[in-house]
């Protein structure tokens, strides 16, 4: 079994109007997770990991947890390289085996920017992997990865444009308003840019930060060309608020077989919830 890029995933979303659900996993027990969710409902799914993840698990580690969860519950999987910042470290993910990725550099200048992605799309596209750039820049915080309210700014979609004929990237992520972590009060999507920028764009587009965004706005980014959406932080959340439970109720509890189970439970119904409100279960 092999790891998928997630270029036709995310085409077949444009074509039949749906978005793949991302899932950030850390361990092999939120793979189990998403995988198998995922066999159950039939729907596509990518599983994502930050820098962060990847060195606390190890690539290789990662991979191969991933390669059995594809193979054990007989569907395609990509595991995704999410907000990857350097040539050097994605050149040596993608030469262990993995074929989807972003490069993230969306803190520099246009020009570095569009620079820095061209040199990930000639290196990930000579093995046939995915990549997904980001224009604009999203406020919050995803592991190591902090901006500031006054730093984070929105895709402007005549640039966009631009952006995507010179990378030839494969999917661009967007900065319309969602932010990494937790809201303070109800987001607000600019669903008029999204609009715009779909105008001129015709490459799937990916929505961050989508834990805590209302079911109905995922829908109205999705019916405007949002192809992928990605959710961390709830799942972190219910994962570590029903561990949190299992232990106040069992205050001696030590067997990791038995205290992770609440905890996989609790995540499992969050990305139940995120494969419907994607409309991507039955699609596989
Ligand atoms: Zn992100």
């Amino acid at each position: 079994m092999y790891l998928i890029s997630n270029r036709e995933m995310l085409l077949a979303a444009q074509r039949e109007g749906y978005a793949v659900p991302a899932f950030n996993i850390h361990n092999m027990e939120t793979i189990q997770v998403v995988a198998e969710t995922a066999a159950a409902m039939s729907s596509p799914v990518i599983l994502a990991g930050t820098p962060g993840t990847f060195s606390y698990a190890g690539t290789q580690y990662l991979i191969s947890l991933c390669q059995e969860a594809a193979r054990k519950n007989r569907i395609p999987l990509a595991l995704h390289l999410d907000h990857h910042e350097t040539l050097e470290d994605i050149g040596t993910k993608v030469r262990a085996g993995i074929r989807s990725v972003m490069i993230d550099a969306s803190h520099f200048p246009l020009a570095e920017n569009i620079e820095k992605v061209r040199d990930a799309v000639r290196l990930c596209h000579a093995f046939d992997a995915s990549v997904e750039a980001e224009l604009g820049r999203l406020g919050g915080q995803e592991d190591d990865l902090v901006v500031e309210e006054g730093d984070s700014f929105f895709t402007d979609p005549v640039v966009a444009k631009h952006f995507v004929e010179s990378t030839r990237i494969d999917s661009l992520a967007v900065a319309i308003g969602s932010a990494h972590g937790l809201y303070q009060g109800t987001p607000k999507l600019d669903f008029r840019r999204l609009e715009q920028i779909r105008q001129l764009v015709d490459i799937p587009l990916v929505l961050h930060g989508a834990s805590g965004i209302p079911d109905a706005m995922i829908h109205e980014a999705i019916a405007l060309g949002i192809c992928k959406v990605n959710v961390a932080t709830e799942l972190k959340i219910a994962f570590a608020d029903a561990v949190k439970d299992y232990f106040s109720a069992y205050p001696d509890a030590n067997d990791p077989r038995k205290y992770i189970v609440p905890g996989k439970l609790a995540m499992q119904k969050v990305v139940e919830d995120k494969i419907k409100v994607c409309g991507s279960a039955g699609r596989l």
